[in-house]
């Protein structure tokens, strides 16, 4: 598809990765629609990015918001489902010094799990839905899952959501398909957003050292691979890594 033919949602879109998407899709032409807790950053999105508060783990939120977002844009055959949040931790540790025994809180899994699965998989379902019933197409949906989908130490709760999301990208792309709506999925290595901004310098240093292109990626590097895959019409069920060469470990 042109990037000018979208009509398109980009969740968690107000800030980092997915304003950058944001952005360059208005810049294209195409018409954008926004939803995001933050909404200062919706605020600060430009004028004719369409924007609306949206919690992607409330159903309801999901379901309002794409009804919302297809009037606005006068038709819905896109969705960016880049909303995301970590909440990082050892799942079991046992303190060195005192010799307690630490375990992740339920809430620290499930919080996670909330936003970055069940909230990316409600927006698909509404997302696709919407188009079914208005038998609008060709479509196409890109999730943002995370190179951490191959396993990362203190990440199990974003692991299991990023994970379950790219292999459900190829589920998507199965069910969805007889309806002219393709799903792909980027999995960004290390980005340079306010997700990442709060890192240690020691570990910055030793993650750029991991990277074999030798830098942190920015939004622009996932911007191309989003790019690829709406645009191009033979592309989906996969996940492209796109983390310069490296594995985080
Ligand atoms: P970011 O700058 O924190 O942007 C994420 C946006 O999603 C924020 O505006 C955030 O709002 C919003 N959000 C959080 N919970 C939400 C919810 N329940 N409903 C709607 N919006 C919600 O992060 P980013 O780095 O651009 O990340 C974008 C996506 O890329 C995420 O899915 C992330 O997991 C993935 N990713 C990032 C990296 C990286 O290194 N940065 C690497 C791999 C994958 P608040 O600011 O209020 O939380």
């Amino acid at each position: 598809m042109r990037l000018e033919e979208l009509k398109i949602i980009v969740t968690g879109g107000a800030s980092g990765m997915g304003a950058h998407f944001a952005k360059r899709l208005h810049e294209a032409g195409a018409e954008v629609a926004v939803g995001d807790v933050n909404e200062e950053g919706l605020a600060a999105l430009p004028e004719g990015i369409h924007t609306r508060r949206l919690d992607v783990s409330s159903e309801e939120d999901c379901q309002a918001f794409v009804g919302w977002a297809a009037e606005a844009m006068g038709g819905l055959n896109g969705l960016i489902n880049n909303a995301g949040i970590i909440r990082d931790g050892l799942l079991v540790k046992k303190s060195r010094r005192t010799g307690e025994l630490k375990k992740m809180p339920l809430e620290q899994l499930t919080s996670v799990l909330d936003v970055n699965l069940v909230g990316a998989t409600l927006m698909v379902r509404e997302v696709a839905g919407q188009m079914i019933e208005s038998e609008t197409k060709p479509g196409v949906i890109v999730n943002i899952s995370s190179i951490a989908r191959h396993g990362s130490r203190g990440q199990t709760n974003y692991v299991a959501a990023k994970a379950a999301l790219a292999a459900n990208t190829t589920t998507w792309m199965r069910e969805l398909a007889p309806y002219g709506i393709r799903v792909g999925a980027v999995a960004p290595g290390m980005i340079e957003t306010p997700m990442t901004e709060g890192m240690k310098q020691s570990a910055r240093d030793a993650l750029v050292a991991s990277i074999p292109l030798g830098r942190i990626g920015t939004p622009e590097d996932i911007w191309q691979a989003v790019k690829f895959v709406c645009e191009c019409d033979y592309f989906s069920g996969r996940t492209i890594d796109v983390d310069g060469g490296g594995a985080m470990g």
